[in-house]
């Protein structure tokens, strides 16, 4: 890939990515939200993440340089770009020190009150179709089993020969989608959001603990974790949410932002 017309080199900060998807054309392909200072949130994809050379590895809450243009064509999500791949560099890394606070300063401006806001933005006048917000209270972590093995046309796409030749582990399916129950701070919403959550790390940790432990202690470690951890009640829990582009557009959970509330003031009296 070359830049062409209206590619910029931005320097972006890693917010999460998403459990590997098969592709037709690259084999397996990962979205990454990425926030932009000044600009927001932009949707890197596709990106080839395990043929990438290790040191373009990129975590969460990662510095990154990268070369980057808008889709075009069939995405028509104003934030959607596609990354020169070779020119994504690592060169920083947020730490969590001081309860978050550079990551708060980051990330926190750009939150929305709802998910309905973000619904509304983007319908009304093709909208950013990323962003992050506050749920008023997150009801649940549930699961539904799905295909256990990939179907024909996806295996097909996973065995092509890697463009880089990279040896790599052959993707896991995973058996099982996993969804938030949640309900946001806004008279427009139902209070039943039931939403899936695409984040690459809730599928590692299943497949880790389910290696070790077997299915069933896989997914109640998943929700001690996803559940009872990241939406505690001394985390200050944020999702980030974006779209996906079929079979028509859907608001997906990509991550979560869970700084540590802020300690309460001491009481008087
Ligand atoms: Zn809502």
């Amino acid at each position: 890939m070359t830049p062409t017309g209206g590619s910029r080199n931005v320097r972006a900060l890693v917010t999460v990515k998403t459990y590997p998807t098969p592709s037709k054309t690259y084999s397996e392909l990962v979205c990454t939200a990425v926030v932009v200072p000044g600009e927001g949130l932009l949707r890197l994809f596709p990106i080839q993440f395990r043929d990438m050379p290790y040191e373009k590895w990129y975590k969460k809450y990662d510095w990154i340089n990268v070369t980057a243009e808008p889709h075009g064509g069939r995405d028509k999500r104003p934030d959607s770009y596609r990354p020169v791949q070779d020119s994504i560099e690592v060169v920083g890394h947020v730490d969590s020190s001081h309860g978050w606070a550079e990551r708060k300063r980051l990330i926190l401006p750009i939150a929305s009150p709802s998910l309905e806001e973000l619904r509304d933005q983007r319908k009304s006048h093709n909208g950013p179709s990323l962003g992050i917000f506050r749920p008023a209270e997150v009801l649940d972590l549930d699961w539904a089993p799905t295909d256990r093995e990939w179907s024909g046309g996806d295996h097909a796409k996973l065995t092509q020969q890697s463009l880089f030749g990279q040896d790599r582990s052959p993707l896991q399916k995973l058996p099982y989608e996993f969804r938030y129950r949640f309900r946001c701070d806004d008279p427009r919403c139902l209070g039943n959001h039931h939403v899936m959550i695409l984040d690459w790390e809730i599928g590692a940790l299943f497949l880790y603990m389910r290696d070790r432990h077997g299915e069933m202690t896989a997914l109640e470690k998943v929700r001690d974790k996803f559940l009872g951890e990241l939406c505690g009640p001394d985390k200050d829990t944020h999702f980030y949410v974006g779209t996906a582009h079929y079979p028509r557009e859907t608001w997906l959970i990509l991550g979560v932002f869970w700084p540590p509330k802020d300690p309460q003031p001491a009481l008087f009296g």
